[in-house]
């Protein structure tokens, strides 16, 4: 029989994890007679009684397994560590709070079982229900990662895709740090079909991702699938000092001509501003590959186990 592993990251999710589970068992029972489920719910260091619930389900239910970190390590950890862990043919990460209808897997499985992809991965065409203000900025990001970045990233891509054994392992063996699983995901390559659905709302409690957790994130993003920033710096610079140059050469004409009367001190100071302003923002793009880079030799665990079934 074939197994379907779905991996739940769930961080503080008490209210949502038994409403998560029982729609699960609801799509297996009418649509997955001959496969069975593995369910991995990861507790992400969750401050609530979100263990105590997913311990619930799998005193209950065997096929529920668990893994709980010893402290919150992010979505992008949780999700490393339920696919490290999966044992199914067919693997899918799911968020616990329904955003994932799992009724769509029916479809998903039928399209890379009859024609022949290794996986089927979903965006959302609206963002109903999202403050409009993010909304604009993950455009943003979209547009700019992609004009930046070989891998393409679909506006609107969630996480929740069904992959083959074959994909998951190459995505498992990047151990980098600095995980941004959108830009993985197209690394590895494979036949993907995108299917589209309408943004649903989380069936209770709230989101975990507040603007600043996002915009970083997105810078995540940036460093780790593009180096296009450093090439921009590189630009400026040979910019500035082509017109260094010309300006040099229209000053000492300038002199040789007219004599040298002293003015130009406003400019001068509006230049300096201007110039070390462009020095310092180069310099802090430089500093953000060489923090991640720093992240990255120090070869920490993305994630450390406290206790699993
Ligand atoms: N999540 C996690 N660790 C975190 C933040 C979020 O495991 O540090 C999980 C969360 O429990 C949920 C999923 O990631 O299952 C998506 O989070 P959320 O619904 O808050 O994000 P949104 O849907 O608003 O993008
Ligand atoms: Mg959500």
């Amino acid at each position: 029989m074939e197994k379907i592993s779905i991996i739940v990251p769930c961080y503080n999710e008490e209210e949502t994890v038994a409403l998560f589970y029982q729609e699960a068992e609801r799509v297996k029972e009418q649509n997955f007679p001959n496969v069975a489920f593995e369910y991995i719910f990861v507790d992400d260091g969750s401050k609530d009684r979100t263990l105590e619930e997913i311990k619930k389900l799998a005193k209950t239910d065997e096929t529920v397994r668990f893994i709980s970190f010893s402290r919150n390590f992010g979505k992008e950890a949780a999700m490393l560590a339920g696919l490290d862990s999966a044992t199914g043919d067919y693997i899918t990460l799911m968020d616990a709070d329904l955003q994932d209808p799992p009724a769509l897997l029916r479809k998903m499985y039928d399209m890379i079982k009859q024609e022949g992809y290794d996986c089927i991965a979903t965006r959302r065409v609206t963002r109903k229900g999202e403050p409009p203000i993010r909304s604009f900025f993950a455009k943003c990001f979209y547009r700019v990662i992609n004009h930046i970045s070989d891998v393409q990233m679909v506006d609107g891509a969630r996480d929740y895709r069904l992959m083959t054994r074959q994909m998951v392992d190459n995505i498992v063996s990047m151990r980098e740090y600095n995980r941004f699983s959108k830009g993985l995901f197209g690394f590895v390559g494979f036949k993907t079909k995108w299917i589209e659905y309408e943004n649903v709302e989380r069936v209770a409690g709230k989101t975990k991702w507040s603007f600043w957790k996002l915009f970083k994130y997105a810078i995540e993003g940036i460093t780790a699938f593009s180096t296009t920033p450093l090439l921009i710096c590189s630009l400026i610079g040979l910019l500035f000092c082509l017109i260094a140059f010309f300006i040099i050469l229209f000053i000492i004409i300038k002199t040789l001509v007219y004599g040298d009367p002293t003015s130009g001190w406003p400019s001068l100071v509006c230049i300096i501003f201007f110039v070390s302003g462009v020095q310092l923002f180069s310099l802090g793009i430089i500093g953000q590959y060489l923090s991640k880079t720093y992240l990255e030799v120090k070869h920490r665990p993305i994630y450390i186990v406290k206790e699993k079934k």
